[in-house]
């Protein structure tokens, strides 16, 4: 499971920045999870509270949002939802594309006392 390296990654950050800015306790993590970034949104709230134990971020809330897959079709430069039109763009059928977003893991906000 390598949800729990990504969450430990996380925790780790947040506590330097708490430190560094005098934080006592960290209320409410807010995560930004792309559809296609790899990880499951289950699995990180299960390791954000094996990681949180015993640190300042313990009993803190975790909220996820998740960020819809987007590609830019190449040649008509539709932009669309990559699941749901199976990676294929649905102006020209062109499975030539870029991706726009979907592959986010970061942290957005936190709250903190
Ligand atoms: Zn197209």
């Amino acid at each position: 499971m390598h949800e729990l390296g990504i969450m430990q990654n996380i925790v780790d950050t947040v506590q330097d920045y708490a430190r560094k800015n005098n934080v006592s306790k960290v209320v409410k993590v807010m995560l930004e999870v792309g559809q296609v970034s790899g990880v499951v949104p289950e699995s990180l709230e299960f390791c954000f509270e094996v990681c949180t134990k015993q640190t300042m971020l313990e009993g803190a809330l975790l909220e996820i949002e998740r960020i819809v897959a987007v590609g830019k079709c190449k040649t008509c430069e539709e932009g669309f939802d990559l699941l749901t039109h199976s990676f294929s763009c649905p102006r020209c059928g062109g499975t030539d594309w870029e991706m726009i977003s979907g592959r986010e893991l970061i942290i957005k906000e936190l709250e903190v006392i």
